[in-house]
């Protein structure tokens, strides 16, 4: 079975929800890198995570998703375009020692430095037009209370998060209250809904969440309420780096330190940390990508036509 989102309305209520499930997208990106299990179930909570809080955007962008840590794991980042394409991966620090049950706190809050952001970058910006970040304190002890906490505060959105992931398939369960101010409420709506529907998804277990289909799952949950279910998205592995963003990325070291780092090694070999590809720059390349004026012309590819 594919990927899949699905988004859903409790009739006569202000209560939207979503179910996403992520099996070939998630094995994607462990296939090249693998984690500790630990680090991997908070991986694929926030990929999770982010394809959820993706699909409730009203922009056309990407959201990316970091956690910066302070711990056995440094960086946690997770990416989600505007078409649910999905790209992850940690950093972990040298010879970090990692228990299975290692829990968040554990991983990236040790001392308390941990911190939490997320960025909305728009797919076509307007000259000068930076992307939007918000950045807090790690406040939560698992994933889904870390962006609870930052959805209340920084949006005022009362939403509740589900999510869980293991080596196969990471899934999760997204509600979310709807403000009644905003010409949505019609005066007779269910005012016990967001009580009742989030007091049943909290019987959800981990080990049902990441044993149980999706549909399944939200007819289990709710087969006593009035569901709307709308189409379903799927969300898929897409990485967007490119030759010309690594040189573009090598072009903003500055000459001095790519011509160190050339003077060391001969050639920089450079490996994508989301997909794996890599990218080789000789000197030659080098010494075009600062010549050139446009990036295009810098960066082709070895053995291409030169100009
Ligand atoms: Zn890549």
């Amino acid at each position: 079975m594919s990927d899949t989102l699905q988004k859903f309305m409790f009739d006569h209520s202000l209560v939207r929800g979503e179910l996403v499930e992520l099996s070939d997208a998630w094995q994607h990106v462990q296939l090249r890198r693998s984690y500790p299990p630990a680090v991997n179930a908070v991986l694929g909570e926030m990929m999770v995570a982010a394809a959820l809080l993706s699909a409730n955007l009203k922009f056309n962008g990407s959201i990316i998703m970091q956690i910066h840590g302070d711990g056995p794991v440094r960086l946690l980042v997770v990416e989600c375009d505007a078409a649910l394409q999905l790209r992850a991966t940690a950093k972990l620090a040298e010879e970090a020692s990692i228990a299975d049950d290692a829990t968040l706190p554990q991983l990236v809050n040790q001392h308390g430095h941990g911190r939490f952001a997320i960025t909305l970058d728009p797919q076509d910006k307007l000259p000068g037009q930076q992307p939007y970040q918000g950045i807090v304190a790690l406040d939560g002890d698992t994933v889904s209370t870390v962006i609870e906490n930052y959805m209340m505060r920084s949006e005022q959105l009362d939403t509740r998060l589900w999510l869980a992931a293991d080596a196969k398939v990471a899934r999760g369960l997204l509600l979310q209250k709807l403000p009644g101010d905003g010409g949505t409420a019609s005066g007779n709506e269910d005012a016990d809904a967001w009580n009742r529907t989030v007091t049943l998804a909290s019987t959800v277990s981990n080990e049902e969440l990441l044993g149980t289909d999706i549909m399944t799952l939200l007819q289990r949950l709710y087969w006593e309420e009035q569901v709307r279910v709308f189409e379903p998205r799927h969300p898929s592995f897409h990485c967007s780096c490119s030759r010309e963003k690594v040189g573009n990325m090598l072009k903003m070291l500055g000459r001095a330190e790519v011509d160190d780092a050339l003077a060391d090694l001969g050639k920089l070999e450079i490996n994508c940390d989301f997909c794996g590809q890599h990218y080789g720059f000789d000197p030659v390349d080098c010494a075009q990508l600062f010549a050139s004026d446009t990036l295009a012309d810098a960066v082709q590819p070895p053995g291409s036509q030169q100009h």
